[in-house]
């Protein structure tokens, strides 16, 4: 990262940097990553602000979700060609203590599905819907960015789960069809056709139990407009501020949650480790019978990866965005 950004990143952000790859040390691994993740996350890691990762430093290396090929093993752990899964993207070689990497089994599922719908993205959408908004059969649920990686998960998740009705929102036409014809969500609309609020209260005239927020501002407004007694929301995000220079005011109606009863709660999937197994389980199995599919948007090389990262804040994604590296 060259500089930390104000508002939007820009060309000015990032910088490619070509250095000496050190040779691994006693219990560490060389890894030549084939595929990187770039998630909305980042975008809050490039500002020097506390959170709950640290911020990237200015000068250093960027870092997120990656998959490579073991290319040297000084650990007994692994063997020159394992695939495995670890946190030192945005590079085309990582170094890597050994404990901070896992095997992946690249014939069990396509390795991209470990940075998607298999992995933390996946994990995100179940454990929103399952512990944090509890959701229970019959349901009506409303997801945000439902076009994106984990709103794709969370919609499809909610209808496996049980949900009465499942209706999703996203930036444009293609979208909004892929949710509707691909997916199997009851309805959709493009948030941009007109308010939230109104296009909302048609796709869900009887309200809303639950709320899958991605994107907050005012889809998290309209969202608790539309919700029946008792709704609860499971806040995952809330990407249309994340470029903001300045706080955007809070939704209008919080005094809502008084009279309806409603619970807003934010979470971090890395609470929700406990659901793992239970998770790759049952996403596993949709997968394996057809009941859940996916897709990805691929960028091609390193040097592109600061576009795949703003193409994937714009909404140029649709499911996952990767970056494939080739170092071959
Ligand atoms: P996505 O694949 O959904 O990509 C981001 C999408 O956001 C874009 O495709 C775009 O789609 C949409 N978007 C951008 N700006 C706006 C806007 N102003 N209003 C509405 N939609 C917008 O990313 P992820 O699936 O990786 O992440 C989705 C959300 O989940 C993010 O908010 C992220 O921070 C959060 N997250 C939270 C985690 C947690 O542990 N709590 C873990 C992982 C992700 P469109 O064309 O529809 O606008």
């Amino acid at each position: 990262m060259a500089a930390r950004p104000v508002g939007w990143p820009t060309a000015e952000t990032f910088e490619l940097a070509t250095v000496e790859v050190p040779a691994p040390a006693d219990g560490q691994v060389l890894v030549r990553n084939t595929l990187m993740s770039v998630d909305p996350y980042m975008r809050g890691r490039m500002n020097d602000v506390e959170s709950y990762v640290p911020p990237f430093e200015v000068g250093g290396p960027l870092e997120g979700g990656a998959i490579g090929e073991v290319v040297e093993s000084r650990s007994p752990r692994y063997a020159v060609g394992d695939t495995v899964l670890h946190g030192l993207g945005w590079r085309d070689y990582a170094l890597l203590d050994a404990g901070s990497a896992v095997r992946v089994d690249p014939i069990a599922a396509p390795v991209s599905a470990y940075l998607g719908i298999l992995g933390m993205t996946g994990l995100t959408a179940y454990a929103g819907l399952v512990a944090v908004a509890q959701l229970k059969q019959g349901e009506t649920v409303f997801v945000s960015g439902a076009a994106g990686a984990v709103g794709s998960a969370a919609g499809q998740f909610a209808r496996l789960l049980g949900a009465g009705r499942v209706i999703g929102s996203a930036g444009t036409a293609a979208k909004v069809a892929y949710l509707t014809d691909e997916l199997g969500f009851d309805a959709a609309f493009d948030y941009h056709d007109g308010p939230v609020a109104r296009q909302l209260r048609a796709a869900a005239p009887d309200g809303i139990d639950v709320y899958f927020d991605n994107v907050g501002g005012e889809h998290l407004e309209a969202a608790i407009a539309s919700m029946n007694r008792f709704g609860r929301a499971a806040i995952c995000g809330m990407i249309s501020g994340y470029n903001d220079t300045e706080p955007t005011p809070g939704p209008r109606n919080l005094a809502r949650l008084i009279g309806w009863r409603l619970t807003l709660r934010g979470f971090l999937v890395r609470d929700h480790g406990d659901l793992r197994a239970e998770f790759v389980e049952r996403a596993g199995r949709w997968l394996a019978d057809g009941e859940l599919s996916y897709r990805e948007t691929f960028v091609d090389g390193l040097p592109n990866a600061p576009v795949a990262f703003l193409d994937m804040m714009r909404g140029g994604n649709i499911g996952k965005m990767l970056v494939r590296l080739s170092t071959s």
